[in-house]
């Protein structure tokens, strides 16, 4: 394939903006090579600016669940825009799109709408913070909660990716305030509990982990941490910006039947457009402005044309729950599809999946946390990666990424994909 086009597009775009993107894990510094510039995309597929058509695994880094353009989503955007696209006063469809979540969403009284997943997970730890009149917050190596301070703490995706998981800028006075567990090892957190006694506010958690790679919480982890969290008066803060709506209409505490006390989401949430969000009973949220003391505002949040969007996607997800199965079985057919693949070009790999999160970390022992995930081997993926996209499928240039699929992909296309690992791997 040529990326004629896309390359002179990234030479003008690096004058002017810093790495040419606007979000790290566009680049593809891990990998090589020049990023490819999208032009339009419809459904499973991207068409980039030298008119090649791509399958798409990353759907936006997940938002677009339903494919790309969805057409009740565009539909709502467009009658929205035309009566105005921002007042900065209240609207119906924010108490639309409220009432619809808390509806899909165990254990939540009330939403705050906020204009990305960074945001979300920031104001639920203040808020966090200042509901339990403590400082000091758990986060785990390897997981991403944002860019916010706090979190740039051992954080995983881009952070990881481009060898910055601490990164300069974020003053050791905040740093400190954010201790550091390994995700499932329950005596790492009993460990900080212990020794930071009554100062701890909340445990924020990806409660299944999508940035470095795909990681599923192991032997009742997350029930453990709810007892810790009970024990010691802290609150339990489930990051679902990636995996709510997206592993089950109520996200991770309907799959593992497990409450949080605060949850963040965006990405599908938002349909395509920058939204985040996050929720809880009525006595914590309760403490947020204007009616507590905890401070969090936004110009542009609950903006109308992000609220049409993102209700147009929870409405099709809430009346047709079946595509949770449908996801589920394509995710399922690519896993054992790849496997099959791997196994016979005697290619070391693990394969974590879960939902419609998928991750292939060419490792041979399972990985179950951030050292583990890190083991994987690099020259592999990044080999993998290019072979992969010179074959038309688009995954993400970063072995700590997960892959979402959306659900317009047919099984043609799964085939196609498992085809292109088979002749990528047959010419090593
Ligand atoms: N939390 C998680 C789990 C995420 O995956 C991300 C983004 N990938 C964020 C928070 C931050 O969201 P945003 O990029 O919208 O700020």
């Amino acid at each position: 394939m040529l990326y004629q086009r896309s390359s002179a597009l990234f030479k003008e775009a690096e004058k002017v903006i810093p790495g040419g993107v606007n979000s790290p894990v566009r680049a593809f510094n891990a990998v090589g090579g020049t990023p490819v510039f999208v032009k339009e995309a419809k459904g499973a597929y991207l068409f980039d600016e030298d008119q090649n058509k791509l399958i798409d695994y990353i759907a936006s880094w997940g938002p677009m669940i339903l494919g790309h353009a969805f057409d009740p989503v565009v539909e709502a955007i467009i009658n929205k825009a035309k009566q105005g696209t921002s007042f900065g006063m209240p609207t119906e469809i924010e108490t639309k799109i409220a009432e619809l979540t808390i509806k899909m969403v165990p254990n939540i009284d009330k939403i705050r709408f906020v204009n990305s997943g960074t945001e979300a997970c920031m104001s639920a730890v203040r808020l966090a913070r200042g509901y339990t009149k403590k400082e000091k917050i758990i986060k785990f190596a390897g997981c991403y909660h944002g860019h916010s301070d706090s979190f740039l703490i051992q954080a995983g995706s881009g952070a990881v990716t481009f060898g910055t998981p601490n990164s300069p800028g974020v003053t050791q006075g905040t740093a400190k305030d954010t201790l550091l567990a390994k995700f499932n090892d329950l005596e790492s957190v009993k460990a900080l509990i212990n020794a930071n006694k009554d100062e701890i506010a909340c445990i924020i958690i990806e409660p299944v982990a999508g940035n470095m790679g795909c990681i599923l919480p192991q032997n009742n982890f997350l029930h453990e941490l709810r007892t810790l969290c009970d024990a010691n008066n802290i609150l339990l803060v489930f990051d679902e910006v990636m995996t709510g709506f997206r592993l089950a209409k109520g996200g991770v505490q309907e799959l593992y039947n497990i409450k949080a006390d605060i949850v963040c989401f965006g990405k599908v949430i938002g349909g395509g457009l920058p939204v985040g969000a996050f929720a809880a009973k009525n006595e914590i949220m309760n403490y947020l402005a204007p009616n507590g003391p905890v401070y969090q505002a936004g110009t542009l949040s609950g903006n109308p044309l992000a609220m049409a969007a993102g209700y147009a996607m929870l409405s099709e997800l809430d009346a047709n729950p079946e595509i949770y199965t449908e996801l589920e079985q394509k995710t399922e057919y690519l896993h054992k599809g790849l496997s099959k693949v791997l196994n016979k070009h005697n290619v070391e790999h693990t394969i974590n999946r879960i939902g419609s999160m998928i991750s292939v970390h060419f490792a041979k022992d399972s990985v179950i946390d951030f050292d583990t995930a890190a083991k994987g081997n690099n020259q592999t993926f990044k080999d993998f990666f290019h072979g992969m996209l010179d074959q038309g499928i688009y995954i993400a240039p970063s072995a700590f990424e997960s892959w979402f699929l959306n659900n317009a992909l047919s099984y043609k296309d799964l085939d196609e994909t498992i085809s292109a690992c088979d002749h990528h791997f047959s010419k090593k």
